[in-house]
């Protein structure tokens, strides 16, 4: 192939190739606090990569919720950037398309700090993708909405892992009596209590649940 067709092609198949990402939302990491604990810490327990994986999972997470199954319900994103800066003050903060989240907080978070950093992003990028009324919505009910997100993660996943703790394989086990139908009573063939009392045990001993 002669070199003119040859790039005339190429740019043919990147043409094709992009076409469909032209209307797709992109994302991008940054570590901006490589050089403090924070950012130290970020890179070891959490990540670029994860970040990017569970930005796309979130986002698609989040117009499932809001039921925007097509482009036209949903509102224009480009580029959504999630950066992991040193800065003093909220643990993270959001303008626009670009999510903030403070190494000096993930320096200092005590706990799963994967889990926790999850949690925050579904709250942070709900502000990139929710609608706001135009900027006439109440911020209780915009927060109120952000944090809603974290719920289906965050709700039942850690009331799980509280199950698992009482009795590891729990989670395999349950998941294996749901193949054929469901009954509350699965909880008590597992861990001996009803679903209610493990619930109750399970806020008396971590409080403050959402
Ligand atoms: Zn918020």
């Amino acid at each position: 192939m002669k070199p003119p067709h040859f790039i005339l092609l190429l740019i043919i198949l990147q043409t094709l190739h992009h076409l469909p990402v032209i209307l797709a939302v992109k994302y991008v990491a940054i570590n901006d606090a490589k050089n403090y604990p924070g950012g130290k810490r970020f890179e070891k327990e959490i990540g670029i990569p994860y970040t990017l994986q569970i930005m796309k999972d979130i986002n698609h997470y989040i117009w499932e919720i809001f039921q925007q199954k097509i482009e036209s319900d949903r509102k224009q994103v480009g580029i959504a950037t999630v950066f992991i800066r040193q800065y003093d003050g909220a643990e993270a903060i959001t303008y626009g398309e670009t999510v903030n989240v403070s190494a000096l907080y993930l320096q200092g978070y005590q706990g799963n700090l994967k889990w926790e950093y999850t949690s925050l992003l579904h709250h942070e990028l709900t502000h990139v993708f929710q609608w706001d009324g135009k900027g006439q919505a109440p911020v209780g009910l915009i927060e109120g909405m952000a944090d809603y997100m974290i719920l289906g993660y965050d709700f039942t996943a850690r009331f799980l892992e509280y199950c698992e703790g009482l009795e590891p394989g729990f989670v395999a086990a349950l998941s294996k009596k749901m193949r054929h139908n469901f009954s509350e009573n699965f909880f008590v063939e597992l861990l001996g209590k009803p679903v209610a009392q493990l619930w109750s045990e399970y806020k008396a001993k971590y409080g403050n649940i959402k």
